[in-house]
């Protein structure tokens, strides 16, 4: 790989990174971003910050909340701008040039991190004021500020000896360094393969949208026939509908044993590698295991607990998907299928028993779900909700065609924030969908400075012939997506770093997964859901047959994401490093929940990107988590009106301004009245009647 060349580094008034952007609310000026823009960036935006910290450690008055503190969140702006541009770009439109700045970048920026961290003047104002923190007189959102900051030098290796700090450090820079290879691996083993079919008899059984996109892929990739690729919104739909069973293994071998085949993109050893470099991490700050460091700084609090909360989970779980595998075996059996269903036969049948049982399949759905109907009734809601309104701005620079931006302001007029909303897959976009933000907000001098939000999906692409028309899981994934959106965008902070998502990881998703309830609801569906040719409703039949089949194999799916959780807290329990191979140590924890033969030659930890290349360590089972809180608090909703505005108010005061400026049971039991119970998601899934 050729590295980038600077013979002459760019002045700072001609990068446009380093400038102050001239754009509508400042937002990046992505047209005038190149790829050379960013290291040159990176390094004055770097010697900026501690510059910024130097004269905080150097202030000579006593240390303070407002000159140490306080400072501190307000130092680092112009980094925080400039990774935040590079990271994110390098999961929504990357390329390898891009990756190998992220590779020269990553150790920069956790040198920095660590310089402060580390920094035993600064930690030492900081433990100043900390341990006078009782005398100060501080608002909630002080305290909380503090008391962050404190926990962030301890965690951060601020009482370790200078021997210590230093394999702090060594440890930090190789795992940053394994995280960003650990991505891109997974990046190239999905672009790297796809199944080209070349006969018409191996269309049979699917939709036609899905051919049509076939055809598109193939016509782009410049090849006969159709191709159908790893990414998910093609691969998802051909395991379900696909009646060729060879070709749906190959196609599911393909996916599942990425980074698994002892090629140069295998995750095997990388994976080991951080499980074991965590473990090490936590033991040198004085922790037993890894999920210890990390769940002390959650609303689940311990391991044990959540490992039980798994456990209550499980039990309920477990019962029904093997009833669930037998109702499905003997269904394949009745048309025709023999012997034992495998992992590639799952989805084919079980779309065929729900089929049976509620006649209904998921395409019949789509045409209710133009995306830009959808669009409108995911604003629509946030209207009837909060108020608010989005207007599109097209003189705000994007990084792509695809990318849209809207003004959003709330019913008062005031500005609340940038949405920026980008739909569609395309190389050089990781698979999945995530919101994130390129600005976070805050409070000075008197300013609010408004948050830049972004919503990043991989929904199916419009065709010449078709719209963009989503599956209702897409639907619910936007709503998703958008409800940490309006976690970002109402947020009502005075630190940056409080405000928004940042908030107990297992917290986090309550806002998001609260609107996925929405998404089940015919008094909102019937605001927007129209057929996008004779723009009839969505019937009331359809909806109830979506109700009643949402529970369909409820336990099958349950079970596989509380074998994600258990797989995560597994890699992250251990008190010894992993010698067993990363295929025995996977098999021991999800051997006890298979209700499938396993397949050999397959691996789940290899592409768990949540865990190895992302926040979710010891922290997937948040999921769950906040499942059982979005049920319990949706409750609120079903009973006093979905529209009511009084509870809608509640939320947003006491959930969704607030961001991490008060304990999350605090907040949650301020909107709720109580604490949450198991109860309202078993109910809702069918798990208890
Ligand atoms: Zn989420």
């Amino acid at each position: 790989m050729v590295l980038l060349a600077v013979s002459c580094q760019d002045k700072t008034d001609t990068n446009p990174l380093l400038a102050s952007y001239d754009t509508p609310y400042q937002t990046p000026p992505f047209d005038k971003i190149k790829h050379e823009h960013y290291m040159p960036a990176l390094d004055s935006a770097i010697s900026m910050a501690k510059h910024e910290v130097e004269a905080i450690i150097n202030n000579p008055e006593e240390p303070t909340f407002e000159n140490t503190i306080e400072a501190l969140d307000r130092s680092g702006k112009l980094l925080a701008n400039v990774s935040n541009i590079l990271f994110n770009l390098n999961e929504a439109e990357t390329d390898s040039v891009l990756q190998q700045i992220v590779i020269e970048a990553s150790p920069k920026l956790t040198d920095f991190s660590n310089d402060i961290n580390l920094n035993p003047e600064l930690f030492k104002r900081v433990k100043t004021v900390w341990e006078k923190r009782d005398s100060l007189n501080l608002t909630q959102e002080q305290s909380m500020l503090l008391d962050k900051t404190y926990k962030g030098f301890v965690r951060n290796g601020a009482n370790l000896s200078d021997a210590d700090k230093e394999k702090f450090r060594a440890i930090s820079r190789e795992l940053s360094e394994l995280s960003v290879k650990f991505n891109q691996n997974v990046l190239a083993e999905t672009n790297n393969y796809y199944l080209h079919i070349t006969k018409e008899d191996d269309l049979a059984g699917l939709p036609q949208s899905l051919i049509d996109a076939a055809a598109y892929t193939a016509k782009q990739k410049g090849v006969e026939g159709w191709v159908i690729t790893l990414e998910y919104p093609m691969f998802g739909p051909f395991m379900k509908y696909a009646d060729n069973r060879e070709l749906r293994k190959e196609i599911y071998m393909a996916y599942t044993s990425r980074c698994f085949k002892g090629n140069e993109y295998d995750n095997q050893e990388i994976a080991k590698r951080i499980a074991n470099l965590r473990l090490e991490l936590a033991n040198l700050l004085g922790y037993p295991n890894y999920a210890t460091f990390v769940l002390e700084n959650r609303m689940a609090e311990t391991p044990e607990k959540v490992n039980e909360f798994l456990k209550q989970l499980i039990d309920a779980s477990l019962p029904a998907a093997r009833e669930e595998v037998k109702e499905v075996e003997s269904y394949a059996h009745e048309l025709g299928f023999k012997g034992k269903l495998e992992r590639w036969d799952w989805s084919y049948y079980s779309e065929k028993l729900k089929n049976a049982k509620y006649s209904y399949n998921e395409e019949e759905l789509k045409p209710y779900f133009q995306l830009e109907k959808v669009i409108d009734g995911v604003f629509l809601l946030a209207n009837k909700l909060y108020g608010l309104t989005f207007s599109p701005n097209s003189e705000i620079p994007v990084y792509h065609p695809d990318v849209k931006a809207y003004e959003v302001y709330d019913a008062t007029g005031k500005f609340m924030a940038i949405l920026y909303l980008d739909f569609f897959p395309r190389e050089g976009k990781s698979g999945g969908a995530w919101m994130t933000s390129f600005r976070s907000q805050y409070k000075e001098d008197g300013q609010d400075i408004r948050p830049l939000v972004s919503i990043v999906t991989n929904f199916t692409k419009p065709t010449d012939k078709q719209p963009s028309l989503l599956t209702f899981y897409e639907f619910s994934t936007f709503l998703h997506e958008f409800g940490h959106a309006l976690h970002g965008m109402l947020t009502e902070c005075n630190y940056s770093s409080l405000s928004g998502t940042s908030v107990y990881r297992d917290f986090v998703e309550l806002p998001s997964q609260i609107m996925e309830n929405f998404a089940l609801e015919k008094e909102y569906l019937d605001l927007f859901a129209v057929h996008y040719q004779t723009g009839e409703k969505i019937p009331q039949e359809l909806v109830q047959k979506i109700i009643d089949s949402r529970n369909f194999n409820a336990g099958y799916s349950s079970l596989r994401q509380l074998g994600f959780g258990s797989l995560d807290m597994a890699w992250h329990s251990v008190t010894k490093p992993i010698t067993m191979s990363v295929s025995d140590f996977e098999s021991k924890v999800l051997q006890p929940l298979d209700v499938l033969p396993p397949v050999k030659g397959t691996n789940m930890s290899v592409t768990f990107g949540h865990i190895f290349d992302g926040g979710y360590a010891a922290g997937y089972y948040g999921y769950k988590w906040a499942e059982v809180l979005d049920a319990d608090a949706f409750e609120v909703f079903k009973e006093k009106g979905i529209f009511n505005p009084e509870v809608a108010k509640s939320f947003r005061e006491n959930i969704l301004s607030k961001g991490g400026t008060e304990h999350p049971m605090v907040l949650y039991k301020r909107f709720r009245g109580q604490e949450p119970t198991i109860d309202a998601l078993l109910k809702r899934s069918g798990l208890k009647k």
